[in-house]
């Protein structure tokens, strides 16, 4: 079981409170408003350091483990889900990979950048075709010049049309499957690389999402990440990790969800209220108990797949959960306009289906469960 949060993390928690509270707080109804989080904003996360944690020092790092990252995304989404889950993104599944499979030159090349937030990274992995099914991707390439050459589409990727550096996968030969399957490190606006659109969605209004085409794009050999055929292990290895920062952003939502139901209960509750607003804060601290766990796992170097998909699973529902019953206890308050509780609902609804869906959860788990010997689960 998780202990007290250490103090590091609670460092950490401090600092993206603040930041939460004079940046992110004042601006989060406009963002889900008008779609788009302010440069400005953006630029104030690198300078204050949210946008480097956990990466190497010698390359602008903060140092910071993954609970502490976890508390840092926590606080950030109780404040705004769009600007936890562009935070998460680009650490989770862009940053910290270069940091874990790039070769010093290619670590040299990005990460102060990366830290400094003057490039934001994406991870573009969906296809139109290619959602949960990963190893199905159909996005080509082929070796050219010494280089390569990437030609297909992605689609649903957050801070793509803004991103300064995109890890992208492709394929040399679909019929392979996941041994055909490599990663490449693709800095924004290089020719070939369009935008064809912008999603509108339901919630994470601001987390820009989009559609990408590479158009027989040319990248030099140094812009394979890891090895060829070697692909799918640096993407589902990011995003193992992933999960746990997906978690940490649904929690935010969740407490946020609840602060604000106990705020209406406070003012006029009545006893169904009183239990609703008891049923959430026990579905808020166990999804709070579970992805502490996950974290500390991870940082302790015990293997944590297992705690990441609980946490993912659990935290995801109860932001759904507790948002949506924090609409009920609101009444027509919660669904006009920019109401905060109908925000949170729509917010809470997308994160069951990032960063592999409930269902794909559902599956790595019964089969973790079921596996010989010490398999996961109690003996
Ligand atoms: C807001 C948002 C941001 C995103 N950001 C990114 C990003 O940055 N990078 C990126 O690469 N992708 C991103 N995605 C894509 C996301 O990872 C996919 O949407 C997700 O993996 C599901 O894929 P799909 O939408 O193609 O659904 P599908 O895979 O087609 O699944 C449809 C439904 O069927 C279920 N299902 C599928 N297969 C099975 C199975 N074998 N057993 C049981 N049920 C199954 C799924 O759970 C789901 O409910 C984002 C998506 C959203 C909504």
């Amino acid at each position: 079981m998780p202990g007290a949060e250490p103090p590091d993390a609670a460092a950490l928690r401090a600092l993206a409170r603040r930041f939460a509270d004079e940046r992110v707080v004042p601006l989060a109804a406009e963002i889900d408003r008008t779609d788009r989080i302010p440069e400005e904003l953006l630029r104030a996360l690198g300078t204050a350091g949210l946008l480097a944690l956990g990466l190497p020092p010698e390359f602008g790092g903060k140092p910071a483990s993954t609970r502490g990252l976890s508390a840092v995304l926590e606080e950030l989404a109780a404040a705004s889900a769009a600007i936890a889950v562009t935070v998460a993104v680009h650490l989770s599944v862009c940053a910290q990979p270069v940091a874990r499979f790039g070769t010093p030159a290619q670590q040299r090349a990005w990460l102060p950048a990366l830290a400094r937030g003057e490039r934001i990274g994406a991870f573009a992995l969906t296809e139109p075709g290619a959602g949960s099914d990963t190893a199905g991707l159909e996005t080509r390439y082929r070796h050219d010049n010494g280089g390569f050459v990437l030609r297909g589409s992605k689609t649903f990727i957050s801070n793509a049309a803004s991103a300064g550096l995109l890890l992208v996968f492709a394929t040399r030969d679909p019929g392979l499957r996941s041994k055909g399957i490599a990663a490449f490190l693709l800095p924004g606006g290089t020719p070939g690389l369009t935008v064809s659109r912008r999603f509108e969605k339901l919630g994470l209004r601001g987390s820009e999402t989009a559609e990408i085409h590479l158009d027989d794009l040319r990248l030099p050999a140094e812009a394979l990440l890891g090895r060829e055929g070697e692909g799918l292990h640096v993407a589902l290895g990011s995003l193992v990790g992933g999960r746990i920062g997906i978690a940490s952003c649904a929690l935010g939502v969740a407490r946020a969800a609840f602060q604000e139901m106990r705020a209406a209960v406070r003012r006029a509750g009545s006893e169904w209220a009183r239990a609703a607003l008891a049923r959430a804060y026990a579905e808020y601290a166990a999804a709070r108990a579970l992805v502490a766990e996950a974290a500390d796992r991870k940082d302790a170097g015990e293997p944590f797949e297992t705690e990441a998909s609980v946490a993912k699973l659990v935290a995801s529902r109860a932001a759904v959960a507790i948002a949506s019953a924090g609409v009920d206890v609101a009444g027509e308050a919660g669904v006009t306009g920019t109401a905060v509780a109908g925000r949170l609902l729509r917010d809470a609804r997308v994160f069951p289906i990032v960063e592999g869906t409930s269902e794909i959860q559902e599956l790595i788990l019964g089969r973790r469960l079921l596996e010989p010997g010490d398999g996961a689960g109690p003996a």
